[in-house]
């Protein structure tokens, strides 16, 4: 049985390419970039390539870019980072109710901490109205933190209007890029914003490395302390390979980005206008348009999501239903409920998505199988209750 992975969301095969420069890392190039001498200075020099092809992949200079171990840690560092730099200001912070647990429960925490959180609602599409963010901003408001592109449903959010309220009222403001960069243009200058979160393993990348983005003249705290390294943002050896890893997977990103994002968006529509004409009561959660290219997230009333999973893996086909982060968890997914979706309906929720390398045959194949999992999953919810 060939396998067909469509679950890109939750994480990207490593490209061969990535793959190779990461291993001559490990083997040849594996000083220490703090050191003194040859090797030291080989391996900072590679550790400063791949910064400069990370920077270009989202417009940004080159000393803008700290190296993290992943999405979560740059959220943790812009957000908790920010809060503790910019509380002599205010302790007020402001987010949406559909970002991913590494921002919610991060700004949980700073609840408990004695800051201020306000958790700003979403349309039925996922979009946070600007109105909102005007009317939630207060004098002490220091942090807005709103994510770019959301993990679950694929809604884009209109990153660079609430930067341009938050420009003009002086206040941090952050964005979680982790599912956009690498798949969508993406332009810190262009956004509006003084913090940007990616993660390398979204992009053909290696797991466990990320960056952070941070504008010159924001200066958020330093969560990590010691060595001083990464210009005293982030202290800790560098990971070198992941680091390497990273800039080539961010200089492919950007090469290949216009035949990617076209592939992705023209297999994406194909799934959705099948699935919408070939399975009963099925339909799109998230923005039909201001969506990811390729991210198809659905609702199949009257059918459990976790069972669809075990029954399309049967079949080779790996996708998700919801967030890989939270798949484990029994409660209906925070997102899809701030959506206004039933407890129900977001227990029957599925989540495609495509990646570079499907092709149409893929997706015929999870339609020569998904409609009849469908059909049987109904008739026995309709013969057990
Ligand atoms: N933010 C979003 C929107 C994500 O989708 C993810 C991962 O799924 C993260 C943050 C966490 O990134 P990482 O897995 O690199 O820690």
């Amino acid at each position: 049985m060939s396998k067909i992975y469509m679950d890109h969301s939750a994480t990207t095969p490593v490209d061969p390419d990535v793959a190779e420069v990461m291993m001559s890392t490990l083997t040849s190039s594996f000083g220490n970039p703090s050191s003194i001498h040859g090797y030291g200075n080989e391996a900072r020099k590679t550790v400063e390539e791949a910064r400069k092809k990370v920077a270009a992949l989202i417009g940004a200079n080159s000393e803008e870019i700290v190296f993290t171990s992943g999405g979560t840690e740059a959220d943790n560092m812009a957000i908790i980072g920010t809060a503790l730099s910019y509380q002599g200001r205010g302790r007020h912070i402001i987010t949406s109710q559909i970002e991913h647990h590494a921002v919610l429960d991060t700004f949980k925490y700073l609840e408990k901490q004695g800051y201020e959180a306000t958790y700003l609602p979403v349309n039925r599409l996922g979009q946070v109205d600007i109105n909102h963010v005007n009317k939630a901003i207060r004098e002490d408001t220091i942090l807005v933190s709103i994510m770019h592109a959301n993990n679950e449903i694929g809604t884009m959010q209109a990153i660079e209007e609430i930067g341009e309220i938050t420009r003009e009222k002086g206040i941090v403001f952050h964005t979680d890029a982790v599912q956009s960069v690498g798949r969508i243009p993406v332009n810190v200058k262009s956004l509006n914003v003084d913090l940007l979160s990616l993660s390398a393993h979204k992009f053909y990348g290696p797991k466990g490395i990320g960056a952070l983005y941070i504008r010159s003249g924001i200066k958020p705290a330093p969560l990590l302390h010691g060595g001083g390294q990464e210009r005293n943002w982030r202290s800790g050896t560098e990971n070198v390979p992941g680091i390497v890893g990273m800039g080539k997977a961010a200089e492919m990103s950007l090469e290949l980005m216009p035949q990617r994002s076209l592939h992705l968006r023209e297999l994406g529509h194909y799934l959705t206008r099948r699935i919408i004409q070939e399975i009963p009561h099925a339909y799109l959660t998230g923005h039909p348009e201001d969506r990811l290219p390729g991210h198809v997230s659905l609702v199949f009333l009257g059918v459990e999501g976790a069972s669809m999973l075990i029954f399309l893996d049967s079949e080779g086909i790996a996708v998700s239903g919801g967030s890989a982060c939270t798949s484990n968890s029994f409660d209906p997914s925070h997102v899809l409920t701030a959506l206004g979706l039933t407890k129900e309906a977001a227990h029957s929720s599925l989540r495609v998505t495509v990646g570079k390398d499907n092709t149409y045959a893929d997706i015929n194949q999870l339609m020569a199988v998904l409609p009849g999992i469908i059909e049987r999953q109904r008739l026995m919810w309709n013969l057990v209750n």
